[in-house]
């Protein structure tokens, strides 16, 4: 890594911002994937507890782990398919990070 600008040598340099350049595209997908794997391991914990106290965990907590598993299941595999695209837009981005800026003679370059 440059830390300093190769035109005028000065350490008054500043990442060009990403907004310039294209900001990573989070799948839908992800969004949903996340945040359900998080309910179905609580819904799981919860199934557990009542499983090592002896009840019956019952109809509402059964159907609603089947769901939120289905929803994990649907969501994983669209992601999955979306993989390669996602890998593509995240290294652009990390690239874009690369780009620097010197304050003192305007002066842009990439490492
Ligand atoms: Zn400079």
């Amino acid at each position: 890594m440059n830390y300093r600008c190769p035109k005028c040598q000065s350490t008054k340099i500043m990442p060009v911002a990403s907004a310039a350049g294209p900001r990573p595209n989070i799948p839908k997908s992800l969004l949903v994937l996340v945040p359900s794997i998080l309910l179905l391991v609580v819904l799981v914990l919860i199934s557990i507890v009542f499983l090592v106290i002896g009840k019956d965990a019952g109809m509402i907590l059964q159907s609603a782990t089947i769901i939120v598993f289905l929803i994990c299941l649907v969501s994983g595999v669209l992601f999955w398919r979306v993989l390669p695209d996602f890998k593509i837009t995240m290294q652009n981005f990390m690239q874009d990070q690369k780009q620097w800026k010197c304050r003192q003679c305007n002066n842009e370059w990439q490492n």
